[in-house]
Formats: structure tokens, C-alpha cells, sequence
């Protein structure tokens, strides 16, 4: 697929490098295969971790009550995204992204290690740890896929299409292998035969998690020769200081913000006060004279956009999952499989969806639409994939209904997810201030994890046995969004003003 090609030097561009994935640069096919299997890990953790916690002790789980099981699950991914934050700051002020990535990575596989002994302090400390590690690798792995490319290179935007494909390649794989591993009878057959106790087959999930990472972390060190021309550490201040102050400042932020998020749970107009400081944020820099500033208000309206978009997609999880176990007939040509399958739809989707969208945007070229315009696109079929379930919900009267309702939910996510998400995490690399670049990448992920958090506030609404009100929880979820579509598409000549020249 590539060819190893040698450290490209300062004087020859960027983009002339194309010996990776498709004519990319080759830095591209590493990160690729390092992202890969950091998602495999955790995604493949996360697919046994709610499990794991409400199963009995005999069984091998924790024994955790569902509330507490939600609220650890719902903190623990919510703090992944929140501490991507921490994460660019430290690699822009300090270690450089390409340094963090090494560290989140080894950071990343202790978690998961850890998990792999069967105590409740270990279990603690490693999802601590795999939180931390994901702040320090995830938005500056994205970075450095943007670093291979120059600003105006066409090819930007569907680098991260194909970047996002290995994303869900990883995200694909995992929950086949860890759920074999954990729950097979065949694996605990095995575990018995070898002398094992086969309720300790959850850990056996956890430890391929680490090893996924290993991958990972293997793939980068070997060929980071295609990556010694970005992510280097920035220059000290002239007098050889290092804002520790302000790092402190933001750890202190992010856990505040944690903790602050934890409370809309009881304190539900919280979220009502996150929206208004949003449009004043947005309103405050957008009005700034300076071009930073502009793009930085531009950077708020798509940060807006995305936690909208979250808060509807990230239900996957949540209310999709309970109307697949539910409400759907998980059967296919005859053979009957479990409703968690339906987890791996959405990377079946973006894995055949994201060459499509490589090649679109490639073949458009410079007449491919605005970000902004991509944005309001994917708020719009996130919109339809609810509208789409409102017969779906309805139909449900009559018992529970067939498998296409579902796939058609995902596709139109998967399309939503592709105009939006890449475009957003190739946006931020070129609207950010070269300093601030893990910042405003770690800002991109403070949506997500705003998202998550409301996506679980919003699916406490959903009613498995009142099809009308199911139908309504569906159609007062698409309308909303629908009505956010509008507003950015009236926004998007103001957003492009804002963004300068960048588009
Ligand atoms: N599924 C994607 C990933 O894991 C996007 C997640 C997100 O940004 N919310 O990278």
C-alpha cells in the first residue's frame, strides 16, 4: 500500500510527499494504522464496560447497580473527550504531538492492562489512566494527520476521510474480538480446559484491548521516520520557561468542568447555561477585530454544530441500543444474532461510505462545499435518520419491526457523521493558530464530550412501550435539529467571512 519513503526536509514541501494510502502523504499510513488500533482498544474496551459492571460477581462483573454502572460509564467517556484539552495543551506548550502520541499510546495500553487484574482499585485506575492517555493521544494524532499537508492542499479533507476510515476500521473489529473473548462460551470452554476460572474472561476482553494498543504503539515507533518532519516540540519562551501556571490552569479547568458537567444530572437548567455562554462566547470573538479571533469564533459556531450533532448521534449507545434490543427483530436471512451487532453498523457504514466521500471531494475539488456547508449538511441527515424513525417508532404497535428501519438510521448518520466529523477535525487544523493547534483540536473534542453527555440526558426520554410517545420523543429530537440546520445554514456566508480565507 506504501513505500517507506525517507524524513522529507524542510525544503521540499509537504505535499509532494505521496507514497502513502492513496497517493497521501506516507506519514498518513502510519497514523492511520497507530489510530486504528488505539480505537480498537477503545472501542473494544468500551463494548464490555457497561457489561462488566452490572454482571454479578459469579459471573465475573462488579456486581454495580445500572445507575451506578451508567453514571462510571457516562463520566469515563465523557472525561476521554474533556481531557483532549489537557492533551493539546500539553503537546503545544511542552512535548510536541509527536512525543504525546508516543506517551498517551504507552499511557493508553497501561489502562488497559491494569483492567486486565480483576480488583476494584486496578479496574479504577485504569480507566484513569485510558482517560488520560486519550487526552494526550487523540487530538494530537489528528493534528499531525493535518501537519502532512499544506494549507491549500486539495487532498486535506480526504486524508482525514481516509484517516477516519481506519478509525472505524479499528472500531469495527474490536467489539468482535473483546465480546468473543469476554462473553463466548467457547472462550470460557478453553479457560476451563487450561485450569482457568472462566468467569475471569472479562479480563482476558481487557487485555486484548492493551495488546490492540501495543499494535499500535509498534506501528509508530518503527516507521517514525515518516513522521520526523511534524509534531516536534515547540521552543521554550526566550528566557528557557514553560507556562506551568497556565497548565495548571487547565488541568484545574478540565477537572471543574467535569464535575460541573456531573451535576446537570440533578441540575438539569445547567445545560440551558452551557448553550447561552456558547453564543456569547461565539458573539465575543467573532466581533474582535483580529483575524485569530474571527477564526476562533468561526471555530465556536462549528463547535456548537458538532455538540448538537453529538448529542443525536453518540444515542447509539443509548436509546438506539435499547430500540434494537427491544423493539427490533435481530434476524437476518433466518439466523438470529444479538442486538449489540447493531454497535458495528455505524463503521460498516462509514468504513464503505468513507472512499465515497474521499473520491467526492477529491473529484469536486475546489468545488466541493464551504465546511460550513458540509456542517449544516450533517446536521441535516442527522435530523432525517430521527425523522426516519418516527414510522419506525409507530410501527412498533403492532410488534417489533425489521432490521431495514435500523440500517436506513445508520446510514443516514454514517452520511451525517461523514460531512461532519472529518470535515471538523480538518477544519480545526486550518482555522487554528499554528500555536494553539492541539488547543483548539482538544476544543473539537470538548464537543463530543458535551455531546455524549447530552445524548445520555435525551435518551432518559425514551419510552420502549408507548409507541406514540416514542414516535414524539423522535420527532421533538429531529425538529430541534432540523430547526439548529436552519439557523447554520443561514449563518454560513457569516461563518466563511469569519474563517478568512480558509474554507
Ligand atoms: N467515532 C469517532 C472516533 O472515535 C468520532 C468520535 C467523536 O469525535 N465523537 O474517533
Amino acid at each position: 500500500m506504501s513505500s517507506p519513503s525517507a524524513p522529507i526536509s524542510s525544503s521540499s514541501p509537504e505535499s509532494s510527499d505521496t507514497g502513502g494510502i492513496g497517493g497521501h502523504p506516507s506519514g498518513l499510513t502510519t497514523l492511520f494504522f497507530t489510530e486504528m488500533w488505539e480505537r480498537f482498544s477503545y472501542y473494544g474496551m468500551r463494548a464490555l464496560l457497561m457489561l462488566f459492571m452490572v454482571k454479578t460477581a459469579a459471573e465475573g462483573g462488579l456486581g454495580f447497580e445500572t445507575k451506578t454502572a451508567a453514571a462510571v460509564y457516562g463520566t469515563y467517556t465523557m472525561s476521554v473527550y474533556l481531557l483532549t484539552i489537557l492533551g493539546g495543551f500539553i503537546a503545544d506548550n511542552f512535548i510536541g504531538a509527536r512525543r504525546a502520541v508516543l506517551f498517551g499510546g504507552i499511557i493508553i495500553a497501561t489502562g488497559h492492562f491494569t483492567m486486565a487484574f480483576g480488583s476494584l482499585p486496578t479496574f479504577y485506575a485504569g480507566l484513569v489512566l485510558i482517560a488520560l492517555g486519550t487526552g494526550l493521544l487523540k487530538p494530537n494524532i489528528s493534528t499531525m494527520v493535518g501537519s502532512l499537508y499544506r494549507p491549500t492542499d486539495e487532498r486535506r479533507d480526504a486524508g482525514f476521510s481516509i484517516f477516519y476510515m481506519g478509525i472505524n476500521i479499528g472500531a469495527f473489529l474490536a467489539p468482535l474480538v473483546t465480546g468473543f473473548l469476554a462473553q463466548s462460551d467457547a472462550w470460557k470452554a478453553r479457560l476451563t480446559a487450561w485450569g482457568m476460572d472462566p468467569a475471569h474472561s472479562w479480563h482476558w476482553g481487557f487485555g486484548a484491548a492493551g495488546v490492540g494498543m501495543t499494535f499500535g504503539l509498534i506501528v509508530y515507533v518503527i516507521q517514525r521516520e515518516r513522521l520526523s518532519h511534524v509534531g516536534q516540540a515547540p521552543a521554550p519562551e526566550a528566557d528557557g520557561s514553560r507556562p506551568w501556571g497556565k497548565l495548571a490552569l487547565v488541568a484545574i479547568a478540565s477537572l471543574a468542568l467535569i464535575i460541573a458537567m456531573k451535576a446537570s444530572d440533578q441540575y438539569p437548567a445547567l445545560v440551558y447555561l452551557l448553550f447561552a455562554l456558547q453564543i456569547v462566547a461565539i458573539l465575543f470573538f467573532a466581533f474582535r477585530p483580529d483575524e485569530d479571533s474571527k477564526r476562533l469564533g468561526a471555530i465556536l459556531v462549528f463547535f456548537f454544530a458538532a455538540e448538537i450533532f453529538w448529542a443525536i448521534f453518540e444515542q447509539t449507545g443509548s436509546s438506539i441500543s435499547l430500540f434494537a434490543d427491544r423493539l427490533t427483530q435481530n434476524e437476518i436471512f433466518g439466523a438470529k444474532f444479538p442486538s449489540s451487532y447493531w454497535q458495528s453498523v455505524n463503521s460498516v457504514w462509514v468504513i464503505l461510505l468513507a472512499p465515497v466521500f474521499a473520491w467526492l471531494w477529491i473529484r469536486m475539488g475546489s468545488k466541493q462545499p464551504s465546511s460550513p456547508m458540509k456542517f449544516t449538511l450533517g446536521l441535516l441527515f442527522v435530523s432525517l435518520s430521527f425523522v426516519l424513525m418516527v414510522p419506525a417508532a409507530k410501527l412498533t404497535a403492532t410488534g417489533k419491526v425489521g432490521p431495514l428501519w435500523l440500517v436506513g438510521l445508520f446510514f443516514l448518520q454514517t452520511v451525517g457523521e461523514m460531512l461532519l466529523s472529518p470535515v471538523g477535525l480538518s477544519t480545526m487544523t486550518k482555522l487554528a493558530p499554528q500555536k494553539l493547534v492541539g488547543l483548539v483540536m482538544g476544543i473539537w473534542f470538548l464537543a463530543a464530550a458535551l455531546g455524549n453527555k447530552l445524548a445520555g440526558v435525551l435518551a432518559g426520554e425514551f419510552k420502549s412501550d408507548n409507541p406514540s410517545e416514542l414516535a414524539t420523543f423522535f420527532l421533538h429530537q429531529a425538529l430541534w435539529v432540523a430547526g439548529a440546520t436552519v439557523v447554520l445554514l443561514a449563518l454560513v456566508p457569516w461563518v466563511k467571512k469569519l474563517m478568512g480565507g480558509v474554507r
